[in-house]
C-alpha cells in the first residue's frame, strides 16, 4: 500500500508470510515484529528466531512501556526521568530501547562511555545524554555528538577545562559527588578547589549534581542512605551557593525510587527496575518481565551408563540417557558456572538440566525422558526458568545475567 515510503513486501496473511519467507532473507537487521493478537505474529518471531540462528533474546516491548508506566507513577509532581541504557540498555537492545524511549518523552538517557553515546547519535538518539566515565582521548567525540560529561575529579576537570578553552568552547557537565559509594566523584574536601576551579571558567555549564546510593535496596543500609542523602544536599547546596546556580539534583536509582520516595530531589535515575527487576523484591508483581533468551537442540544422541559428556569428561551419564546438544556456550554469556547441573532449561515444557560443562558455543543438557528432538526451541530463561533463578543458581544479581548476552545473540523486539 501507498503508506509504505521504503521499499516493502507484502502478504494478505501470516500463512502466506510463513510459506513464503525464506532463510537468506535478513542478514544482521533487527527486526520489530508488531500486530493484533489475531494475527498470530509469535509465528513469524518463532520462524524467524530459528532462521536467523539458533539463539535469540526476545524484547517484549510493551512489557518495557509497562514498567516504564509503572515507575513513572512513582513519580512526584516535577521530578524529571532519566533512564540508563549503558551496557546496551542492560543487554536488551540499545538505540532500539533508547528509541523508545525518546518516543515516551523521558527527560534524559544516560550511558557508561562515549562509544555508546556516539552510537546511540548514529542511530537517530537526539535526547540528552549522560556520559558517566569520559577520558581525555574521547573529548572530542563528546563535542561532536553532543554529550554530557560526569566530571568527578579534580584531574579529569582541570583537563577538560584546558581543552574546552582550547577548543574556545562550552558544554553542559554534571557533578559527580562521592557521599559514600566510593567509586567516582568528589569529595568534601574536594569542594573549595572544584569551586575556584569552575569560578574561573566559562567553558562548562552546570546542568545537574548528583551522587549515588550504595544500598538503595536494602534495608539494613536505611541509615547509611540517610546520610549519604544528607551529605549530598550539603555539598550541593555549598555548590550552589558559591556558583551561584541551579542545578538538576539526583540521586535515586530503581531501588531508591522505591523505598525513598522523599529523596527525588529533582530527578531520579531509572535502570534495573525499566528491564523488569525490583531490585528491592518489595513489588516485583508489579513489574512484568521483559526477555526471553531462546536457543535450539541442535543435536540428540543416545549415551550409555556409565560414559561421559563433554569436555574434562565431567558430565557422568549415571543411566542409560539422552543427551541434546544446544546452540549456546559461554561466548553467548551462558556461564560456564551453569554447567554440571547447576540449571535446567526448559525443554518442551520440561526442566533439562545442563550435564558436563558448558563449552564456548554449545551446552549439553540430559533430556532423558523428555519427548524431543533436533531443531526444538529450548528456553533459557523467560517465566520458567527466570533469570533469577539462574542469578541465584550461579551467586550474582540479574544485572550480570543480562548484561552478559552477548552481541552475537541476535536481539528480536515485539510488542505483546
Ligand atoms: C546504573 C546506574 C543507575 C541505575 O541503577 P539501577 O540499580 O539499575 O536502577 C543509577 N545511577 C548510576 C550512577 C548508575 O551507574
Amino acid at each position: 500500500s501507498s503508506v509504505f515510503q521504503l521499499p516493502a513486501e507484502l502478504y494478505k496473511t501470516t500463512d502466506q508470510f510463513l510459506k513464503e519467507a525464506t532463510a537468506d532473507q535478513f542478514h544482521d537487521e533487527n527486526i520489530l515484529i508488531k500486530g493484533a493478537r489475531p494475527f498470530e505474529f509469535e509465528r513469524v518471531t518463532n520462524l524467524l528466531s530459528e532462521k536467523i540462528h539458533g539463539t535469540v533474546l526476545e524484547i517484549n516491548l510493551d512489557a518495557l512501556n509497562d514498567n516504564l508506566n509503572y515507575y513513572r507513577s512513582k513519580l512526584q509532581d516535577g521530578v524529571k526521568l532519566m533512564v540508563m541504557v549503558k551496557a546496551s540498555a542492560y543487554g536488551s537492545g540499545s538505540h532500539e530501547i533508547a528509541s523508545l524511549l525518546q518516543h515516551n518523552r523521558v527527560d534524559y538517557l544516560a550511558v557508561a562511555y562515549p562509544d555508546e553515546g556516539v552510537e546511540l547519535r548514529k542511530h537517530g538518539i537526539h535526547m540528552p545524554m549522560m556520559v558517566m566515565n569520559v577520558a581525555p582521548e574521547s573529548y572530542h567525540n563528546i563535542l561532536k555528538y553532543d554529550l554530557e560529561p560526569e566530571v568527578y575529579g579534580l584531574g579529569q576537570l582541570r583537563s577538560l577545562i584546558k581543552f574546552l578553552e582550547d577548543e574556545n568552547t562550552q558544554l553542559p557537565i554534571h557533578l559527580k559527588l562521592d557521599t559514600g559509594m566510593h567509586r567516582l566523584g568528589f569529595e568534601d574536601k574536594d569542594l573549595k578547589e572544584l569551586i575556584a576551579l569552575l569560578k574561573t571558567t566559562p567553558s562548562m555549564e552546570i546542568v545537574s549534581i548528583y551522587s549515588h546510593l550504595a544500598g538503595a535496596d536494602e534495608e539494613t543500609h536505611n541509615a547509611f542512605s540517610k546520610s549519604q542523602f544528607v551529605a549530598f544536599t550539603e555539598m550541593a547546596q555549598v555548590l550552589e551557593r558559591s556558583l551561584n546556580i541551579r542545578p538538576i539534583k539526583h540521586i535515586l536509582n530503581s531501588a531508591g525510587m522505591i523505598r525513598f520516595p522523599e529523596y527525588q530531589l529533582d530527578m531520579v535515575r531509572l535502570g534495573i527496575g525499566l528491564y523488569g527487576f525490583e531490585a528491592t523484591r518489595q513489588e516485583q508483581g508489579q513489574l512484568r518481565p521483559i526477555s526471553t533468551l531462546k536457543t535450539v537442540i541442535s543435536q540428540m544422541r543416545e549415551v550409555k551408563k556409565g560414559e561421559t559428556i563433554g569436555y574434562g569428561r565431567n558430565g557422568m551419564a549415571k543411566r542409560d540417557s539422552k543427551i541434546a546438544t544446544v546452540a549456546i556456550g559461554y561466548a553467548d554469556g551462558f556461564s560456564r558456572a551453569f554447567g554440571n547441573g547447576k540449571i535446567s532449561l526448559l525443554v518442551n515444557g520440561k526442566a533439562a538440566p545442563v550435564i558436563g560443562n558448558v563449552c564456548m558455543d554449545m551446552t549439553m543438557l540430559d533430556v532423558t525422558g523428555i519427548n524431543v528432538r533436533e531443531g526444538d526451541e529450548v528456553i533459557v530463561f523467560g517465566e520458567h526458568p527466570t533469570i533469577m533463578e539462574l542469578a541465584g543458581a550461579i551467586g550474582t544479581i540479574p544485572y550480570e545475567i543480562l548484561t552478559n548476552i552477548s552481541s552475537r545473540v541476535t536481539r528480536v523486539f515485539y510488542s505483546g
